[in-house]
């Protein structure tokens, strides 16, 4: 049986050049399988944007699989009662244990609110893998079985319940895909991103240069590489103390952004 939605691409030779070339932290080619009763929830994400993107231009390998292709009756029955009643349906482990052994390896992905909870840091260990197969739940969620059989890792993107993981496996996959190298057009925009260096973004801004009265501040218009530099760190380190200090307690800082938050500090 093949995926319903099939975009096969090669991720292109590395040379030892490349390796030297590449950030550590930002690898290359990572193929991505949801395993869903939804398929069409994937169409928008594969139409358009950074992961369509990336599909396009071979760096990201993303397939589909749907989960009514591997149930056991006539009816694709995907979902049962729950032993011991009670309200809600429970995904059947058969369906999801068979398209599991279709798709043939992976390191296998549980969306769920009992899971280790999704950070940068997750996203980036998740993109040094080759290969990820998303499992998407439903109703009440799994059979407990797909867990005693599958060991998966077990990811939630936050303490609130949502009723499906076809979103949470959408998010994973975006965070983690925005990381394989070409995949956002400019790999120095994802290291400044807010996480990657464990503190928020700076601020940014655009055209006009005076909006409504506000100006742009006057360092970004001076020029001056090294001022833009310090004034981008310092405000990253501001925005970081002032919404989450919890961050900084585990960042980790060099030389010049621990005495420039000892004299924010100390303000
Ligand atoms: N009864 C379950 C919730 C089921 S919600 C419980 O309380 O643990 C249905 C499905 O939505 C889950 O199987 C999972 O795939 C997805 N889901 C819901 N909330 C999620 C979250 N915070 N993170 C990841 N996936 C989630």
């Amino acid at each position: 049986m093949k995926p319903v939605h099939e975009v096969v691409a090669s991720v292109s030779c590395l040379t030892f050049d490349d390796f030297l070339r590449t950030p550590a932290d930002i690898v290359r080619g990572v193929r991505i399988d949801f395993v869903t009763i939804f398929p069409k929830m994937f169409e928008p994400l594969l139409a358009e944007g950074v992961i369509a993107r990336g599909v396009k231009q071979g760096l990201l390998d993303v397939r589909v699989w749907d989960l009514r292709d591997y149930a056991t009756d006539r009816h694709r029955s995907t979902d049962d009662e729950a032993y011991g009643g009670g309200p809600g349906m429970v995904m059947l482990a058969e369906p999801v244990l068979r398209c599991v052994d279709t798709v043939g390896g992976g390191h296998i992905v549980m969306t769920s609110p009992q899971g280790r909870i999704f950070t940068q840091g997750v996203a980036r260990e998740l993109a040094g893998r080759d290969h990820l197969v998303i499992l998407c739940g439903r109703y009440e969620g799994f059979d407990e079985r797909i867990r005693e059989a599958l060991q998966p890792d077990e990811i939630s993107i936050g303490d609130f319940v949502v009723s499906g993981g076809e979103l949470p496996a959408m998010l994973i996959a975006d965070a983690v895909g925005r990381m394989i190298e070409g995949v956002v057009g400019n790999s120095g925009s994802v290291e400044e991103d807010s996480f990657f260096r464990g503190l928020l973004d700076y601020p940014h801004y655009t055209r006009p240069e005076e909006l409504r009265g506000m100006k742009v501040p006057d360092v970004l218009m001076s020029g001056h590489h090294e001022k833009i530099r310090k004034w981008r760190k310092e405000q990253a380190l501001r925005a970081t103390l002032a919404k989450r200090p919890d961050l900084l307690a585990v960042a980790d800082l060099d030389d010049e952004a621990r005495s420039m938050l000892k004299r924010i500090r100390e303000e």
